[in-house]
């Protein structure tokens, strides 16, 4: 084994060379670190925003190109080296970590941001070849191949990811199915009213969705596959997409003496319980800032908003909380969901209308009228500004009644002022 190479220390290291690793390798140099800075992640990519791998992407709408979040030039201008490896082990203690190819880098920060791995199908014929799952750039592309016109497609899951790929197949020409073991899409994350618009569009625009319904066990057959679910009826297909979510694969933090629960803890500061470790991103399990409660969030906004706070605090002069609001937008055909805040801390909500094609935002008070959260959907072109000024009013934690909230008179801009 070779030994931690002392010329290069000190150094920042960062753990994933995804969207937050990038994005915080290149926050370092921004703030004015001057030594070396290493970026390892066991993709043969350099860092991308995955959001457009179940839309624009899938469609070839956008290239893979123009998902990137760094190119050559960027890392060579800001200095940064970037490691094509898997991190195989920390040594917490002396401060340095192996890679899959053998080399030892020290580290005087060290930053977590492994992002998560795709829930497979644990059911008989679940690893057949036709199986899929979407996570990175080479899952798009496999997948891309197979969404051709007439091809028919099962979505196993009617979360985000599985409905996004749902409305791109669609605009492809498949024929597609979602199956959903819960008795609505979206899960927990997103209320029913818009559940049940999603739902509508999704039939409306030729999907089959089946709620309530949990798969058995798959097998091949002379065209295709057969997904046999447990209320004893079958569905053929050509492709399956597993869309059930992802885990943090918390084997490397654990064995380097961190303490998990969902994710890497983290306190407010995105450290770790191990001294010069941080986590951020999908990976972390950190304090919300509305309620305190230990929570994970795989968004982009997240990882975008970590990033920044992470290399902040690794470079270990004044310590910067992460205070931003949890926030995600999801994009099917020619409409937008959007969840900002958190919408489970109310004890009142109250709809606002926002055009007459279904177009709504559900605003969520708290116990003095105070917002919380909001969940937005409607066709994007007619409701983007409105999600956007509801966005800024829950960012700003606006107080306000919730008939003035509804009241489609009431101009969401003239609430701003009232900032608490
Ligand atoms: C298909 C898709 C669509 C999405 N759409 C939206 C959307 O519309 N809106 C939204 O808000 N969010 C969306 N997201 C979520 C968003 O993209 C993620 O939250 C974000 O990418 C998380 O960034 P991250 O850096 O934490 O993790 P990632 O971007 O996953 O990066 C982690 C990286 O670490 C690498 N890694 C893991 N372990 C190791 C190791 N031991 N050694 C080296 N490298 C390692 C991984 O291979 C990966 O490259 C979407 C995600 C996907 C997959």
């Amino acid at each position: 084994m070779q030994t931690p190479d002392s010329t290069s220390s000190p150094a920042m290291v960062i753990v994933g060379a995804g969207h937050c690793g990038g994005r915080a390798a290149l926050a370092l140099r921004t703030a004015g670190w001057q030594a070396a800075i290493h970026l390892v992640g066991d993709e043969p990519h350099h860092p991308y925003e995955r959001p457009p791998l179940s839309k624009d992407l899938l469609t070839g709408d956008k290239t893979a190109e123009a998902c990137a979040l760094l190119s050559d030039a960027d890392l060579l201008e800001a200095r940064i080296t970037r490691h094509v490896a898997r991190v195989t082990s920390i040594d917490a203690t002396a401060r340095h970590l192996t890679l899959s190819d053998g080399q030892t880098l020290p580290y005087q920060s060290l930053l977590l941001a492994t992002g998560g791995k795709v829930r497979t199908l644990r059911i008989p014929g679940g690893d057949l070849p036709e199986v899929m799952t979407l996570r990175n750039l080479g899952d798009a592309a496999a997948l891309a191949q197979r969404l051709t016109p007439s091809q028919r497609l099962l979505v196993v899951g009617g979360g985000f990811i599985g409905l996004e790929v749902a409305a791109s197949a669609r605009k492809l020409g498949c024929e597609v199915t979602v199956v959903e073991g819960a008795p609505r899409l979206m899960g927990r994350a997103v209320p029913e009213p818009v559940t049940e618009r999603a739902l509508a569009l999704h039939r409306e625009r030729g999907v089959r969705v089946l709620l309530g319904v949990s798969p058995q066990s798959i097998t091949r057959t002379a065209t295709g596959v057969r997904m046999d679910l447990a209320d004893g009826s079958s569905i053929e297909a050509d492709t399956i997409l597993a869309g059930i979510g992802i885990e943090p694969d918390l084997a490397l933090p654990q064995a380097a003496g961190l303490a998990v629960g969902r994710g890497v803890l983290v306190n407010a500061h995105l450290q770790s319980s191990v001294p010069g470790i941080f986590a951020a991103g999908d990976v972390a399990e950190f304090p919300s800032v509305l309620s305190g409660q230990l929570v994970r969030q795989e968004t982009w906004h997240n990882a975008e908003t970590q990033a920044a706070i992470a290399a902040q605090n690794m470079l270990e002069g004044e310590l910067a909380a992460y205070t931003s609001l949890p926030w995600f937008w999801s994009d099917q055909y020619d409409h937008q969901l959007q969840v900002m805040g958190e919408p489970a801390l109310a004890a009142s909500s109250t709809t606002r209308t926002l055009d007459d094609a279904g177009g709504m935002v559900i605003f969520y008070l708290d116990a003095n009228n105070r917002l919380v959260g909001a969940c937005g959907w409607g066709q994007t072109s007619r409701v983007a500004k409105e999600l956007k000024l509801a966005r800024t009013l829950v960012e700003r934690r606006i107080t306000a009644s919730a008939d003035v909230l509804a009241n489609p008179a009431t101009k969401l801009k003239s609430l701003l002022s009232n900032a608490a």
